[in-house]
Parts: C-alpha cells; structure tokens; sequence
C-alpha cells in the first residue's frame, strides 16, 4: 500500500463526471443536483467546483462531488469509498479498531447443533489506550470491557471459512470499534463493530450462543456488507 493519498484523488478516482446533471435531488446535501453542492461554503477544494456532478463507476449512484468530497473528510479516510445510497464499496474499507491480539486454538468438543465436527476458538484481546486521530474523541482514553472475548465457530468447511475472513476483518481492523456500548451506554469504549460473533459455546443465555443453523450465513452477509468476501482471501 501507498502513502496517504489526497481526498480528492479518491474522489476523482471513483467518480465519473456527469457533464448534464438532473433535476433529482442529491442525498447527501438535499440539493438539487443541477444547482451547488450545499457543502461548497464548508467543503474547500481548487480542484472541485460546487456544482460539479459524479457518477459512481459500478452503482452508478450520482451526487455533487464536493458532497462526496465532504462525506470521505468525515470518515477515517482510508482511501476507500462507500455509496451512501446502495452501500457499495470502492476499494478497501478499513475500520478503526484499536490493536490487539486475535488468537485461534481448536477444541474438541462440539457446538449444540453442530455435532458432526469440533470446534474454533477464537479470542481477542484488546487493552484500554488513548484514542488516536481517526477516533471519535482523539487524546481522550477509551475502555475495553469483558477482554479477553472468547467467540466460537464450527470447525467445519463453512467455519473455516468464516474464519479466514474474520482474519481479513480483524487486519482491516473491522471487528471492533470505538464508541458507545448500546448494551451499557458508556461512550469512548471498544465495542463490536456489526460483524456478529457467537460468544457462549455451551449455553445460550444472551442470544449470542448456539444452536444458530443461520449465524454462518449471516456472519458471512454482514462481512461482505464491510467488503470482506472470499475474493479478499485469494489477494
Ligand atoms: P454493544 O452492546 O454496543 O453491541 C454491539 C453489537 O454486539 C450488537 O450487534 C450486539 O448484538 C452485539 N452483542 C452484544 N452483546 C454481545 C455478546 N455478549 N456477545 C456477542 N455479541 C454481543 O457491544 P459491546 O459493548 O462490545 O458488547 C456488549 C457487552 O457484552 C459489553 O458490556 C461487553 O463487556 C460484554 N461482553 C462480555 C464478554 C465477556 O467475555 N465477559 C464478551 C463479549 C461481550
Ligand atoms: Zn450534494
Ligand atoms: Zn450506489
């Protein structure tokens, strides 16, 4: 990977230039799409005029490309851009998770509902720290609750596969987050990034336990809404 590249190369990079715009509304400033962008008075560029329009390359979705511009300086600028329409991601998404350890151990017992195969053990660690530039209150400590988190999968084809896409999550720094627990309410705190993860082996008592004959399936959807697929894998 590069260096830092410039906003608005990634803008320029994803974006294709609408020469006749509609009359639709742009929705991420509620503009129409023929007048300015309503973020030119906060949005500073010399290479993108306020009323430029772009077309995203594979959606196809079409905004002001200052409001582009705008929403990618709001986000952990990681090069990566995500169609606030369809959700669809150009490039590599990258999250904020803060470091840690991912650890892997096998078990031999199985999990209720999977009885044909053992078991993964997953555990990740994470330490309280100061939050850094990309985080919601940089300078400030964030907490780490209930860590080490033990989560479990089948050790089958479908498990290991989840597996190795956990691993590229966890690289892409995707599985956790910093911000409020909605469980406990407190802000500035490590928390599960929307990438679900089965955390009783034997019991259920929290609904994040087996048995679950879907959490694979779904696991797998809500990778792939975070950009991480099978195809990830083979890079
Ligand atoms: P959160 O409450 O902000 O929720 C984020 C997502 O994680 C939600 O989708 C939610 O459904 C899911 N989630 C909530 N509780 C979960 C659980 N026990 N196992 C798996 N997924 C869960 O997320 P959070 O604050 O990171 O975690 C929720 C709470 O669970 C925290 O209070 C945490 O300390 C506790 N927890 C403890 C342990 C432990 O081993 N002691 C392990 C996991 C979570
Ligand atoms: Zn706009
Ligand atoms: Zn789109």
């Amino acid at each position: 990977k590069g260096g830092p590249v410039e906003p608005e190369q990634v803008v320029k990079k994803y974006l294709e230039n609408v020469e006749k715009p509609s009359d639709e509304d742009c929705i991420i400033c509620m503009e129409t799409l023929n007048t300015a962008s309503g973020y030119s008075d906060s949005t500073e560029s010399k290479t993108i005029k306020p009323a430029a329009v772009g077309k995203l390359k594979t959606c196809g979705h079409v905004f002001h490309q200052l409001c582009m511009l705008a929403m990618y300086n709001n986000g952990n600028k990681d090069g990566s851009l995500q169609c606030p329409a369809c959700k669809t991601i150009y490039g590599e998404k990258t999250g904020i998770q803060p470091k840690g350890k991912m650890e892997i151990f096998r078990i031999s017992q199985s999990l209720p509902g999977n009885q044909d195969c053992g078991t993964i053990h997953i555990m990740y660690m994470i330490n309280p720290g100061i939050q850094s530039p990309e985080h919601p209150t940089p300078g400030k400590p964030y907490t780490a609750r209930g860590f080490p988190r033990h989560c479990y999968l089948p050790d089958n084809t479908k498990g290991r596969l989840v597996l190795d896409l956990l691993k590229l999550a966890w690289s892409r720094r995707l599985i956790f987050t910093i911000g409020v627990s909605s469980t406990t309410g407190e802000s500035d705190t490590v928390v599960w990034n929307e990438i679900h993860h089965k955390t009783e082996m034997n019991s259920n008592i929290t609904g994040h336990g087996y048995p679950d004959p879907n959490y694979l399936d779904n696991v797998i959807a809500e990778l792939a809404s975070q950009g991480v697929t099978e195809e990830g894998l083979n890079m």
